[in-house]
């Protein structure tokens, strides 16, 4: 029996993809629901951090607004899943959030990714308001030791991040209990490893030699999920095989499978692991599923 999948991690128009052509790619991958979550981010910020993504993403807007997702989730409401993060600095955006919960059925808090430490004050309203409301956070973290560095150098650098470390993320677990977070991104994953400082790049490889941050802050914080979406989290559990392994069973419960993209780099990877059934059911739905309710 082909197993039900769950993609809780993609967009709306990106990368030559309408709607329509996403609802056809997931078929082609056997995905029954996708979470399609929008991107809230200033206009200021996205020309100053990331304008290649202008070439990417719908040129009607900035990033992924609100619109495109109730479009699509409008258009296939068995396929999608509707998410969205308004920046938690605007002064309605607790108020408006709490609209499209009521108003438009949106289910999940997310995507988060501006540049912002996420235990921001307003950030932890929001965080709260989700607990009560039963929509999980799902939040992009990237801002490495070397990025802060080279944001440090000159008067006009000017690095992207996202979020800040991972103890800003065990602070928000702690004073979030009620609220489900879902970790995702460069940040995130790098952390895999005790020894990630010693290399600059994004997306650390090789055998991972100790136990680094990242199952630390899980295993004191069970509310803390996370989303294998993207090369980031394909690489996090797969550089290591025999280490991928023993996170996901350690983690079962709270591993999600998502892809950020159009592809199966993250089915390979899970393939690879060679993760018991029990196990591969909970990462590829019943997780997504006991965090969102339809
Ligand atoms: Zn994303």
């Amino acid at each position: 029996m082909a197993r039900t999948i769950i993609d809780c991690h993609n967009h709306p128009n990106w990368h030559g993809h309408d709607v329509d052509a996403l609802v056809r790619n997931m078929d082609e991958h056997g995905i029954a629901t996708t979470w399609l979550l929008a991107w809230d981010i200033s206009q200021k910020e996205y020309e100053q951090a990331c304008p290649d993504y202008y070439r990417f993403m719908d040129p009607r807007g900035v990033a992924a607004p609100l619109d495109l997702v109730l479009d699509g989730v409008r258009r296939y409401p068995d396929r999608f899943i509707g998410g969205w993060a308004p920046d938690p600095r605007d002064r309605w955006a607790r108020a408006r959030f709490q609209a499209a919960v009521e108003i438009h059925r949106i289910r999940v808090y997310g995507e988060l990714k501006c540049r912002l430490r996420f235990d921001d004050p307003d950030a932890i309203a929001m965080y709260r308001l989700c607990g009560k409301l039963g929509t999980p956070v799902l939040f992009h973290l990237q801002c490495a030791p070397s990025a802060v560095e080279e944001q440090a150098k000159s008067v006009t650098s000017w690095v992207e991040w996202y979020g800040g470390d991972l103890r800003v993320i065990e602070t928000i677990c702690r004073l979030c209990p009620d609220t489900a977070f879902i970790g995702h991104g460069p940040g995130f994953w790098r952390e895999m490893s005790a020894d990630c400082d010693l290399d600059p790049s994004a997306y650390p490889t090789g055998p991972v030699t100790a136990a680094g941050q990242l199952v630390e802050v899980l295993r004191r914080c069970p509310n803390l999920h996370c989303d294998i979406s993207a090369g980031s989290g394909a690489n996090g559990i797969g550089r290591d095989l025999d280490h991928g392994r023993r996170f996901c069973e350690e983690f079962q419960d709270r591993v999600l499978f998502g892809r950020d993209f159009f592809d199966r780099q993250q089915m390979d990877v899970l393939d690879k692991l060679q993760l018991g059934e029990t196990v591969l059911e909970k990462i590829y739905h019943l997780n997504a599923a006991r965090l969102v309710t339809k």
